[in-house]
């Protein structure tokens, strides 16, 4: 048994949750939640999967702990979802109940399901028993940014050891407040960002949509944290050398937490600059949750993703099906974990299930190297980081952030295409700062100079912005011409 909110049972009159102006104290929560818990408990279905109308509401949150509570597996929908993701998303999971915020106008393919409305008044009654570790706890599915989402069915047991590994690392407490603005349908937002301070009896302060002077307010405030993706910390860093409250206020932060894709090194160094803040990466999938993280108190290692969580075996496996040894920093190789954060298998998919595990290890699909302390550096996806021209193997993300010391270069994104000589070729996708316009040849020369000839993009496109997803993630399949 895994008891996921010790808090909740305490019930005290802390503030557990804040969106906007509308909080939630544990108390408040335990008695909606519980409550809310109690009527999924009675689901009368031989499926009772419940979908959340995830928007970034305090219902969402009180729907997520309320099936967390009752032990009905729970599917979190982004409600900006397209038709056909939407569509998929019910088919696959086929929920008996959407819970969703009262006067929601939910899209006709959710018309099916039955409804019921997340009230955050009252109610009563004690908590429902606790539930087995093993059992479903969340389907989450996967950002897309590779093809199609899947489902991931986690259990309880790997939300509670991904979080504790994070207290672990973090020093995470009950006195920290986390300043959020993420949406809430994936690991980052849900379970790292809401699930995370309420199972250490914490505090969330949602800010609805992103904005660095709200997150300035809320650090120079009560908040200690921060857990933001790169895009977020991007707009801080092009910001922060100017905005004397912005680099006040994150100078003051305990922890600011970066993760979900590479945090580019100009980023870190401006941020560094102007606050003398380090932002620490952790490294994650919806699949295992998180891997690794740089830790509180040890050597944070800009460019980073830390070494294995706590409970977390990490290893290296080369081309040739080799494991890289532990200090290698020259080989690249395919990062494979195991442990008691991943989850139990794609939902209807047992063949994509097979086909990700090695044994009870599992393939992220992700490149890397590691130095002798296990830091481990992210070199980018196999599928589409690793250019293979000329016979080198080539990551993208090195010529990303070289291109990116260019005062040309706003935003960029490298991929590989078929090239008749080179087996692929490198190509960069630029979109220009407000400099002068740069040629194509100075950024050619920019990389051949910084890294290496092999390593100069064959091609440069300019453009005015770069296919991103919801999370903030380059879609690289989108800039196949
Ligand atoms: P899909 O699996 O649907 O293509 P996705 O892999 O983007 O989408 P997620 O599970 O949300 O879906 O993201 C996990 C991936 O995000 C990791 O496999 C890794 O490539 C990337 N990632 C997460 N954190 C970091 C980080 N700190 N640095 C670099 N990459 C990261
Ligand atoms: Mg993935």
């Amino acid at each position: 048994m895994t008891v996921l909110f010790p808090a909740l049972q305490s019930a005290t009159t802390k503030e557990a949750l804040r969106f906007g102006d509308r909080t939630l104290t544990y108390a408040d929560l335990a008695l909606v939640a519980g409550a809310l818990a109690h009527r999924l408990r009675r689901l009368d279905h031989d499926r009772p999967r419940v979908a959340i109308w995830a928007t970034a509401s305090l219902e969402t949150s009180v729907a997520t702990v309320a099936a967390l509570l009752a032990g009905v597996p729970a599917v979190p929908i982004n409600p900006k979802a397209g038709e056909r993701e939407l569509a998929h998303i019910v088919s696959d999971s086929t929920p008996a109940l959407v819970l969703a915020p009262p006067g929601t106008d939910l899209p006709s393919e959710l018309h099916r399901v039955a409804r019921e409305d997340v009230s955050i008044e009252g109610g009563a009654g004690d908590l429902p028993p606790e539930v087995e570790s093993e059992t479903p706890a969340l389907i989450v599915y996967t950002s897309g940014t590779t093809g199609p989402p899947k489902g991931v069915v986690l259990p309880r047991r790997a939300i509670a050891s991904t979080l504790d590994a994070l207290e672990d690392a973090w020093q995470w407490t009950a006195d920290d407040v986390l300043v959020h603005a993420l949406p809430l349908f994936h690991v980052h937002g849900l379970i790292l960002a809401i699930l995370g301070p309420l199972r250490r009896g914490g505090t969330v302060h949602h800010i609805g949509r992103f904005s660095t002077q709200q997150i300035a307010r809320e650090l120079t405030g009560e908040a200690t944290m921060m857990f933001g993706v790169p895009t977020m910390y991007h707009r801080i860093a092009s910001e922060v050398a100017t905005d004397h409250t912005l680099a006040n206020a994150l100078r003051d932060a305990r922890l600011l937490v970066s993760g979900s894709a590479a945090l580019p090194m100009r980023d870190h160094q401006l941020i560094t600059e102007a606050t003398g803040q380090q932002v620490v990466e952790r490294y994650g999938m919806t699949e295992t949750l998180m891997n690794t993280s740089v830790r509180a108190d040890g050597p944070r290692k800009p460019g980073t993703v830390g070494p294995p969580l706590r409970g977390v075996e990490l290893r290296l496996i080369d081309e040739d099906g080799n494991t890289v040894e532990l200090g290698d920093t020259e080989t690249v190789g395919e990062i494979q974990v195991r442990g008691p954060n991943l989850f139990t298998g794609y939902l209807n998919r047992p063949d994509a299930t097979a086909e990700a595990f090695d044994g009870d290890w599992f393939r992220t699909g992700d490149m890397a190297t590691r130095d002798t302390d296990g830091y481990v550096r992210i070199v980018g996806r196999k599928a589409t980081d690793l250019i293979k021209s000329g016979g080198y193997k080539i990551g993208a993300g090195e010529i990303e952030n070289a291109l990116l010391e260019h005062p040309g270069v706003a935003e960029v994104a490298v991929t590989g295409e078929p090239d008749p000589d080179l087996g692929e070729r490198i190509v960069a996708w630029v979109v220009p700062s407000d400099e002068p316009a740069v040629k194509e040849t100075e950024l050619v020369d920019h990389v051949a100079k910084l890294l290496s000839p092999h390593k100069r993009p064959r091609a440069v496109r300019f453009l005015g912005a770069l296919p991103r997803n919801h999370m903030g993630k380059v879609m690289k399949r989108a800039l196949d011409t």
